[in-house]
C-alpha cells in the first residue's frame, strides 16, 4: 500500500530533538515511592541480607560458629557445613520471596555476571520440592566460554567454575515478578586460574594481612588475627533524561557523546558543586540509598558534582572485599533505579567533552580484626612509632611501583581524564600536607631517635599532632593524597570495578611491609631495641623514596618537567600503561605474594589490550553511523535550503553577496565531512594483523586522530546548521534541561 503523502512529509520534517524535549517537558514522574515515616531506615539497613544476625538465628550454633571462623578467620569451610548453610539461606531467601539463585561473578570485562537456577527440583511423582544443597551453594558451573580469559583458555578446556565467597554475604535482590538470592563468588578457570577480579583481590588482602601482622608483633600486639585492607569509594556519575539519551547512538552504545558543540553554559559559573539538588534527582538517590540500605551497603553521603547534571554519592568504608562487591552493586542499583525516574545514569569517566569527567576516590587504608586504623597517628609516641612505620611502607610501595597504580586505572575511558586537563594527572605522586611532609623530612634527616628509658622515638614532639582531613579540596591535583588516616587513590575511573586498584595497591603495600618487617625482625634478633631498628632504617627508605612525594599543583607544566627530572614515570594513556603489566617487575611482585602467576599476568595484559581496542572500534563505528547517517543528512538538506534561497533571490534579480559565501562556506565544511568520514572508515578496515597490543596501538595512533578530526567538523556544522534540521540533542539542552 502507498505512504499517504502526508506522512511522508511528516517523517521528514519530524526532529527527534523537538520530539525528546516536549516529552520530558510535559512527562510525569512518580516521584514519592518511600515514605520513611513508615519505613525506617534502620529497618531498612540489611533487610535482604543473610547476615550475621540471621545466620546467628537460623543455624545451629556449631555450624554458625565454623562459619563465623570462616569469615572471619579465613579458616577453610567443612564441606558437612555447607548443607546446613545451604538449607538455612534457602528458607531465609523464599520467605522473601526469591524463586531463584544465583552465583553472581567480576568476570574481566569489569562488570558482574551471573546466570540463574530455579530452587525448583521435580519429585518426579508430577510435584515439585524447593531444594538447595551446600554443593550448590559452593560451586557453579557456568557456561562461561563467551568470557574474556586472554588466553589462559582454550576453547576445549572453557569451563569455569565459581566458588562460594562466604566473606561476602548472600542477599535477595528484588524484582518485579519474584526475587534472586545473590551468592558473591569467585571465577576460575579449571586449572585453578584467576579469570575475574575477586580472586586476586582476595589472594592480595591475604598477602597485606601476613605482613601487616609481622609489624604488629614486633609492637607487641599479639592479639590481632587478620589486618584488612579497608576502603571507602566516592562514585561520581551523570543523570541525563532518557529521552536525550534514546536520540544519541553514542550514548545508547558508548555511553559518551562522540560529538556535541561546547554549549554557552558550561561549569564556569560554579554553580552546581553542592548545589541544591533538582526534586526529580533527590527523588532518584533517595530510592537508590533506600534500595542499597536493604542489601547492606552503608551509603552515606549525596551531593552535587562540580559538573552541570553531575552527581556523587559515598559509602561508610568496609573491608576491600565488601567494599569492592557493595560498589559494584551501587553501580548496578543506580543504573535500575534511575530509569524507573526517566533517567540514565552515565557511569562513564567521560560522557561531555568540555566538562569535568567521573572518577571514584579510592580511600584506602588498613585495619585491624581487632578495630585499629593503621594509618591513624595514635595517642602515644608508641602508636606514633607503628603510625609512621606503616605510613613509609605506603610511600615507599607507591615509589617503587608507580607504574602498576597507574595501568590499574588505565582504560580508554579514563584517558580522557588522567593525562588530559584535568584532575588527576597521569603522573603518580604522593601528597602527604605540610606537617607530615614536615616530619618525613626530618626523620630522613635522622631526627627519629629513641628516648632514653629505652621506649619509643620521639620526632621533635612527643605526641604526633592530630593531621587534618584534606577534604580534598586543599590539593585535587593530587593522584595519591594522605588525608589525616588514610590514602585517596583519585585516578580510579568512575566505571572501574575497584578490585584492580585494591589488588596492586594491597599487594605494592605488602611488598613494602614485608620488607621493613625483614630488616627489624634481624635488628631486633642481633640486640637492637625496636625504636632504634626503626630510627636506622626510616631515613634509608625516605631517601630512595621522596621523589614521588608531590605537594604541589599536579595540572602545571613545572611539575611534568620537574618530575621527569625525577624520574618519575608518565605514562599518558592506556596504551603506554599497559606493558607495565608484563614487566619482570611485576611477574617477580605477583608471584612473590601468590596474587597473580605468569599465566594470569599475560591474560590480564592480553584482555586489557583487547578492551581498548574493542572500545575504541565501536567508538569508530558509532560515529561512523552518526556522521553518514544523521549529520551529512542534516548538512545537505541546510544545503539545499540555503542553494534554493539563493536562486530565489537570483531569480528575482537581487545580488546574493556575502551570502554566497556562506553557501560556500557549507558545501566546503561538508566535503570536509566526507572526507573525514571516509579516512575513519578506512583507518578502522585497515587495522591489520598482529597480537592484542598491536591492535590496540594501532587503535590510538591510527584511529583515534581521524575520530578527532571528524568530530570537529561534525561539532562545527552543529553550530551551523539550523536548529530545526538538526537530529541530535545538544549539550545545553542535555546538561540542562531536567
Ligand atoms: P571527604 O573525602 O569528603 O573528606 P571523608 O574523609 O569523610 O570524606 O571520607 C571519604 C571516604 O573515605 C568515605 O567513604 C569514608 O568512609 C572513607 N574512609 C574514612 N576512613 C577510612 C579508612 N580508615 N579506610 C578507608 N576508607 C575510609
Ligand atoms: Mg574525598
Amino acid at each position: 500500500m502507498p505512504i499517504p503523502r502526508r506522512s511522508i512529509v511528516h517523517m521528514a520534517t519530524s526532529n527527534p530533538r523537538f520530539e525528546a524535549i516536549s516529552r520530558i517537558a510535559t512527562a510525569k514522574h512518580e516521584l514519592g515511592r518511600i515514605d520513611f515515616r513508615t519505613t525506617h531506615l534502620k529497618e531498612l539497613f540489611g533487610a535482604n541480607v543473610f547476615n550475621e544476625e540471621e545466620q546467628k538465628a537460623r543455624l545451629p550454633k556449631p555450624v554458625f560458629k565454623a562459619l563465623q571462623k570462616t569469615i572471619k578467620q579465613g579458616v577453610p569451610l567443612d564441606p558437612t557445613v555447607a548443607d546446613a548453610v545451604a538449607s538455612a539461606m534457602k528458607d531465609w531467601a523464599l520467605e522473601h520471596g526469591a524463586t531463584h539463585y544465583t552465583h553472581l561473578f567480576q568476570p574481566l570485562t569489569g562488570l558482574t555476571a551471573e546466570k540463574h537456577d530455579s530452587f525448583l527440583t521435580p519429585t518426579g511423582t508430577g510435584k515439585a520440592i524447593a531444594q538447595f544443597s551446600g554443593k550448590e551453594l559452593i560451586q557453579g558451573e557456568p557456561d562461561a566460554s563467551s568470557f574474556p580469559s586472554g588466553g589462559i583458555r582454550a576453547t576445549f578446556e572453557a569451563r569455569g567454575y565459581t566458588a562460594w565467597d562466604p566473606t561476602s554475604p548472600a542477599y535477595v535482590r528484588e524484582s518485579p515478578n519474584g526475587s534472586t538470592l545473590v551468592i558473591p563468588t569467585a571465577f576460575v578457570s579449571w586449572t585453578g586460574e584467576a579469570l575475574d577480579k575477586k580472586t586476586p583481590l582476595l589472594r592480595s588482602m591475604e598477602a597485606l594481612s601476613t605482613q601487616a601482622i609481622r609489624i604488629l608483633r614486633l609492637f607487641g600486639h599479639n592479639d590481632v588475627q587478620k589486618v584488612f585492607a579497608t576502603v571507602g569509594p566516592e562514585q561520581e556519575y551523570f543523570l541525563i533524561d532518557k529521552h536525550f539519551v534514546y536520540a544519541r547512538p553514542d550514548l545508547i552504545h558508548c555511553g559518551r557523546t562522540l560529538f556535541g558543540a561546547k554549549p554557552p553554559k558550561g561549569q564556569e559559573m560554579e554553580d552546581q558543586y553542592f548545589g541544591t539538588i533538582p526534586e526529580r534527582v533527590l527523588a532518584c538517590m533517595a530510592d537508590v540509598e533506600a534500595e542499597l540500605f536493604k542489601l547492606g551497603v552503608p551509603v552515606k553521603t549525596r551531593h552535587n558534582e562540580v559538573a552541570p547534571s553531575q552527581y556523587e554519592i559515598a559509602p561508610i568504608f568496609e573491608d576491600c572485599n565488601l567494599a569492592t562487591d557493595h560498589n559494584q552493586l551501587a553501580m548496578d542499583v543506580m543504573r535500575r533505579t534511575a530509569e524507573k525516574y526517566g533517567l540514565v545514569c552515565l557511569l562513564h569517566e567521560k560522557p561531555f567533552a568540555g566538562i569535568n569527567g567521573s572518577g571514584k576516590h579510592n580511600n584506602w587504608s588498613m585495619s585491624t580484626d581487632t578495630g585499629d586504623n593503621l594509618l591513624n597517628p595514635g595517642d602515644t609516641p608508641h602508636d606514633n612509632a607503628q603510625f609512621l612505620v606503616f605510613c613509609v611502607a605506603v610511600i615507599r610501595a607507591v615509589a617503587r611501583y608507580p607504574e602498576l597504580l597507574r595501568v590499574s586505572v588505565a582504560s580508554a575511558g579514563n584517558d580522557h581524564r588522567l593525562g588530559a586537563n584535568e584532575a588527576p594527572p597521569a603522573i603518580i605522586s604522593i601528597f602527604l600536607g605540610d606537617q607530615l611532609q614536615d616530619i618525613m623530612e626530618q626523620i630522613e634527616a635522622g631526627a627519629l631517635k629513641s628516648t632514653k628509658q629505652g621506649g619509643f622515638m620521639e620526632v621533635g614532639v612527643s605526641v604526633l599532632p592530630k593531621f587534618p582531613k584534606d577534604a580534598g579540596d586543599r590539593n585535587r591535583t593530587s593522584p595519591f593524597a594522605f588525608t589525616g588516616n588514610k590514602f585517596e587513590f583519585r585516578a580510579v575511573g568512575s566505571f572501574f570495578s575497584i578490585g584492580g586498584p585494591n589488588v596492586v595497591l594491597n599487594t605494592i603495600a605488602a611488598e613494602s611491609i614485608d620488607y621493613i618487617a625483614t630488616h627489624l625482625e634481624a635488628a631486633v634478633k642481633s640486640g637492637k631495641t625496636l625504636a632504634q631498628a626503626i630510627a636506622d632504617l626510616l631515613p634509608g627508605i625516605l631517601k630512595e623514596s621522596k621523589k614521588v612525594i608531590f605537594n604541589g599543583d599536579g595540572y602545571s607544566a613545572e611539575w611534568h618537567a620537574a618530575a621527569e627530572k625525577r624520574g618519575l614515570p608518565n605514562l599518558k594513556n592506556t596504551i603506554d600503561a599497559i606493558p607495565a603489566i608484563i614487566e619482570k617487575k611485576s611477574f617477580d611482585l605477583f608471584a612473590k605474594y601468590k596474587v597473580f602467576s605468569d599465566r594470569e599476568l599475560n591474560s590480564r595484559y592480553n584482555i586489557y589490550s583487547e578492551n581498548y581496542a574493542k572500545t575504541i572500534n565501536i567508538e569508530a563505528q558509532t560515529m561512523l553511523v552518526m556522521a553518514r547517517s544523521m549529520i551529512l543528512p542534516a548538512a545537505m538538506r541546510f544545503q539545499a535550503e540555503y542553494a534554493a534561497s539563493l536562486s530565489a533571490l537570483k531569480a528575482a534579480g537581487v545580488d546574493a553577496g556575502v551570502q554566497l559565501n556562506g553557501l560556500k562556506s557549507l558545501a566546503l565544511q561538508i566535503e570536509k565531512l566526507h572526507g573525514a568520514i571516509a579516512e575513519l572508515d578506512h583507518a578502522i578496515n585497515h587495522a591489520g594483523n598482529g597480537d592484542a597490543y598491536s591492535h590496540a596501538k594501532y587503535m590510538r595512533d591510527a584511529v583515534l586522530p581521524k575520530m578527532e578530526t571528524l568530530r570537529i567538523i561534525g561539532d562545527h556544522l552543529e553550530m551551523i546548521i539550523p536548529d530545526d534540521i538538526w537530529p541530535l540533542p545538544t549539550y545545553r539542552e542535555m546538561l540542562f534541561i531536567k
